[in-house]
């Protein structure tokens, strides 16, 4: 068998003209259009292209960004008045402080301080909580494991009943997928570093999701036949026939799982693309809550 390839670039740019299109619809019902402040604290390179990236990602659909670049010595105390602004502000629906932040200031002290209505990353304590349980929709979903979801959806793949195995337990991507994942009926197991036989639990799973950081660990002989497969990773491996001299690989050994499995996302070009989509929908989201649009 080979696996269909779940085309994340592909669904991504759908979803974003989808919410070009809700932008001009919203700049006729509400007279304004959403607006998404970045936050960026430090001069992290990795860091300053992710916030690049969204907003460029908002711009190409008409969201309006507001970017702030602090230095990397900012008191806790002055990016909480930042983000208290920021909550007041109306022309914002969403606030994306860019994570890691420098060791001085406290995460969960700033990411509790934005608004549960404003809380596009769906990292605040409140929004995880009700994620985890039964019955409380939490205002956002965090954005990489909600595109991992819409992947799925998207390509068909039943999640009611399935057993589903995610590998990784991380707060950003593992624990809320499997949040999600539940939610939507399948039967779950997460393996961690502690799991004992991990080949053999995953080996059960109809859908996959791997999110663990190791370059191509989840070999092909791992894989259910006909499983669908999530991969999360992002691992650049040495390699000097690229002028960067490496590749980004995934979790999974992506040229090995695709003989057996019944679909898969390729690393770069699945689950990459769907977490910025994810934002802008969030954003977009946000918006139509604030000014009441269905
Ligand atoms: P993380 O915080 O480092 O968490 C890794 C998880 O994997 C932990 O739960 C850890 O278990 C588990 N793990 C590590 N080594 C393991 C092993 N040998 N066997 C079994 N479990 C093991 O990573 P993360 O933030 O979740 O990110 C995971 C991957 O996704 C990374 O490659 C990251 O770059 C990528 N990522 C991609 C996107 C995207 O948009 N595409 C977004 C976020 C992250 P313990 O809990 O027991 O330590």
């Amino acid at each position: 068998m080979t696996a269909e390839i779940i085309d994340g670039k592909a669904i991504a740019a759908t979803i974003r003209q989808e919410i070009a299109q809700e932008v001009v619809e919203m700049r006729e019902k509400a007279g304004r259009v959403p607006g998404l402040a970045t936050v960026l604290v430090g001069e992290r390179p990795d860091s300053a292209t992710y916030v690049r990236m969204k907003k460029r990602a908002c711009a190409e659909v008409g969201i309006d960004s507001f970017s702030y670049d602090l230095p990397a010595d900012i008191s806790q105390a002055d990016l909480l008045v930042l983000v208290q602004e920021l909550n007041d502000n109306p022309a914002v629906d969403g606030i994306l402080v860019q994570l890691p932040l420098p060791d001085h200031i406290d995460e969960e002290t700033i990411l509790s301080a934005i608004s549960l209505e404003k809380d596009v990353d769906g990292f605040h304590p409140l929004n995880i909580g009700r994620l985890s349980m039964k019955g409380r929709d939490p205002l956002f979903v965090p954005c990489t494991p909600k595109g991992c979801i819409e992947l799925l959806d998207r390509t068909g793949v039943t999640i009611d009943g399935k057993n589903a195995v995610v590998l990784g337990r991380s707060n950003i991507v593992g624990l809320p997928v499997a949040m999600l994942l539940l939610h939507r009926n399948a039967t779950l197991t997460i393996c961690h570093s502690r799991t004992q036989n991990i080949p053999g639990v995953i080996r059960q799973a109809d859908i996959l999701i791997a999110a663990v950081g190791r370059a191509e660990m989840v070999k092909g002989d791992w894989i259910k036949p006909g499983a669908v497969v999530i991969d999360v990773g992002v691992n650049a491996v040495d390699d000097a026939s690229k002028k960067k001299g490496y590749r980004l690989v995934g979790d999974v050994d992506f040229d090995e799982a695709r003989e057996v499995a019944g679909a898969i996302t390729p690393v770069p070009g699945g689950v990459g693309p769907m977490t910025i989509a994810m934002l802008l929908r969030n954003t977009m989201d946000g918006a139509r809550r604030t000014e009441n649009i269905a």
